[in-house]
């Protein structure tokens, strides 16, 4: 009897590998995913990288660089890795810093923040993620150094 492999029918978002992802891990919970749905994830058998894939009906899909963070004697913790660019300076060379920090100026309640860090400039980038991605320059509290400002003058 051959079993065979359940892929991920989508691109790779690390290298655009396209012929199908080895699904490692199903019914996922993506910590600061777009959409509130279960994902699964893929590993790209050409980088060994992970891929989070949800889909809503047939045509509507989500799919993003993901990152497992493995806890001991827990369930493993999942996070999208999006493609940022700087907000200060337009670099594309992004690195996540921080998921779900403290703004003290939320463009809406319901948005929730993460933080990269631009290796062009060194600043800080805060994006929110619901339905799209939005990106702000963001600053540090200088008294208070987990609360971040959103766009300041
Ligand atoms: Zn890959
Ligand atoms: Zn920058």
């Amino acid at each position: 009897m051959t079993v065979t492999q359940p892929m991920l029918d989508t691109r790779c978002a690390w290298c655009g590998f396209d012929a199908g992802l080895p699904i490692v891990s199903e019914h996922v919970h993506i910590t600061n995913a777009q959409v509130a749905m279960e994902h699964a994830v893929g590993r790209c058998p050409q980088c060994a990288r992970t891929t989070a894939l949800a889909r809503w009906g047939r045509d509507l899909r989500f799919s993003y660089k993901a990152l497992e963070y493995k806890r001991l004697f827990r369930r493993s913790t999942w996070v999208a890795v999006y493609d940022v660019i700087c907000a200060w300076c337009g670099s594309k060379a992004t690195d996540p810093a921080e998921i779900n920090v403290t703004v003290a100026n939320p463009v809406s309640e319901r948005f929730r923040y993460d933080l990269y860090a631009c290796q062009t400039c060194g600043k800080a980038t805060a994006i929110s993620y619901l339905g799209e991605l939005r990106t702000h320059c963001a600053i540090r509290d200088d008294v208070y150094r987990a609360l971040w400002y959103l766009d300041p003058d």
